[in-house]
């Protein structure tokens, strides 16, 4: 127990788009000893708290509140007590109808010290997303922010209806979908023209954002028919009709396209980048673990005799940092492949190898083992000893034309790929409830252990309405061999090959 107290921050945790989070509000949470937040904050900035922070979920979703105010101010106090610093997020901006204001009272009253630092808040984050700037000079010389949650029926109401109807600012109403006719109804009952432009925006600046649009009177209908419910902004004013011209984020070519990636855990951020950049809600189901081999003593034995070998050939990327880690575990370093020559499959592989400095001798022109063939066919093959790390089980295409070329190949395991079960449950429940558009597939093992995760199910009717994307031929041929057509199959056979024919894929079924 310490005596010092320690600091509350709060903290405007953004609209929802993990990368509206502030620099400083990173270096918050990256050192706070207790993370607290509630549904509003993107669970993904949790990521950025230590390893051995307390992180404390404390809901709040309209009505159902996991924790009371109050008892959440005793939370906070508490721990600051316990000499812990704290990082409180909160969705947007904690002093726009975040409460942060009366936080920061309770705290002051206890004598807890307390740093705010702003968010992006979603009153313009979501608008701005949904093409909507809320000031114009053409159209609006304000904008206000008005709180959509108060009860109509209240006697000493702060709402000044008649100001807001007459004025020509841009009125955005946060917490207000529930209200929505009332507040409709009064503005209208106030004199603002029934024609005026309204927008909804929910889950604005997520993969989710829904919009909605309409007129003070045809709002409500058009919310109702789209099954449009909370959290929403909703912005009134001329500025809406700016939308149809200055719409971008929904525009985007994968656009809320729910998109499973099965890649190891450790290979899919590159993948998930790409593809949530172009607008899709990426989910992450790993069907395969990439880990060492269980007997490391052939490569280990293979990098003792590295001298005895001319060319080194790596097929993936796992391949080139699984060799190297054992290099170096057995303190080795690259100056010992000083006298070989280097190929590569791919690329990325290629991209790889140069991390630790070494450039590739041969870069096939596509990225099968029979274009290395091909490769290797123009340079002098023959009698030389050839050490090929990669993945055990292989395919046997690579190592069988090699030696007929006169080469002396050696293949060692350099890793191996395993089935990871951990996101069955998820994976099973999503597809039942039709909540995948796109699955992707980036080499064979992740085909057949995915539909190894399905096992009893019937996996033609749990895929029926989903489209699923190849990396490339061999990848596909698996998939066949297990029933599975796919919708897509990459040209280049990257990554990147892949992302393109997703777009591809969309762009035709528009
Ligand atoms: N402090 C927050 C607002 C909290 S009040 C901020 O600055 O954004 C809660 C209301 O915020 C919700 O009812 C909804 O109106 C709005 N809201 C928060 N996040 C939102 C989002 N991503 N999209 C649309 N509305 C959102």
């Amino acid at each position: 127990m310490t005596n010092k107290t320690g600091i509350v921050y709060l903290i405007g945790a953004g609209p929802g788009d993990p990368g509206l989070l502030t620099i400083k509000a990173k270096e918050c949470i990256e050192t706070a000893d207790v993370v607290v937040y509630d549904y509003l904050a993107s669970p993904f900035l949790l990521d950025y708290a230590g390893s051995d922070a307390q992180i404390i979920y404390v809901g709040k979703k309209g009505g159902d509140h996991t924790l009371s105010q109050d008892k959440i101010n005793l939370l906070l106090v508490d721990k600051a007590k316990e000499g812990l610093d704290v990082a409180r997020l909160k969705g947007g901006d904690p002093f726009v109808f975040g409460r942060g204001g009366e936080e920061a009272q309770m705290l002051l009253s206890h004598g807890v010290p307390y740093e705010v630092i702003p968010g992006v808040t979603s009153a313009i984050a979501a608008p701005a997303y949904a093409g909507i700037p809320v000031t114009h000079r053409d159209h609006t010389s304000f904008v206000s922010f008005i709180t959509g949650h108060e009860d109509p029926t209240k006697k000493d109401t702060s709402m000044q209806w008649d100001v807001y109807a007459k004025s020509n600012a841009t009125l955005v109403f946060l917490m207000g979908v529930k209200n929505l006719k009332n507040i409709v109804k009064n503005l209208i009952a106030h004199g603002k023209e029934s024609n005026t432009p309204i927008a909804l925006v929910r889950w604005g600046t997520t993969a989710k954002q829904q919009t909605v649009t309409g007129t003070l009177e045809t709002i409500v209908e058009r919310v109702k028919l789209a099954k449009l419910t909370s959290p929403a902004i909703i912005i009134i004013g001329h500025v809406v009709s700016l939308r149809d011209e200055l719409a971008w984020f929904d525009k985007r070519p994968l656009f809320g396209k729910r998109i499973v990636i099965t890649r190891a855990r450790a290979q899919a951020s590159n993948l998930v980048s790409m593809l949530a950049r172009l607008g899709a809600h990426c989910i992450e189901i790993p069907s395969i673990r990439i880990v060492p081999p269980q007997d490391l003593d052939s490569l280990k034995k293979s990098i003792e005799d590295i001298s005895k070998y001319d060319w080194l050939v790596f097929t993936s990327v796992n391949g080139v940092k699984f060799f190297f880690d054992t290099l170096f575990d057995m303190g080795r370093d690259v100056r010992v492949l000083g006298h070989l020559k280097f190929a590569c499959i791919g690329p990325v592989t290629k991209e790889r190898l140069r991390d630790f400095g070494i450039t590739s001798d041969i870069l096939p022109q596509t990225y099968r083992a029979e274009s290395v063939i091909d490769a290797f066919s123009m340079v002098e093959i023959k009698d030389k000893k050839v050490l090929l790390p990669r993945a055990k089980k292989a395919r046997t295409i690579l190592p069988e034309e090699l030696t007929k070329m006169g080469a002396r190949v050696d293949e060692v395991t350099a890793y191996e790929t395993r089935l990871d079960v951990e996101g069955k449950e998820e994976l099973i429940s999503l597809l039942e409830s039709n909540e995948i558009d796109a699955v992707t597939f980036t080499s064979s093992s992740t085909v057949s252990n995915f539909m190894s995760m399905l096992e009893s199910k019937d996996t033609k009717k749990l895929l029926k309405n989903v489209v699923t994307a190849s990396i490339g031929p061999i990848t596909s041929d698996t998939a066949r061999s297990l029933d599975i057509e796919p919708a897509i199959e990459a040209k280049e056979y990257t990554i990147q090959g892949l992302v393109d024919s997703l777009i591809a894929y969309y762009e035709s079924e528009k």
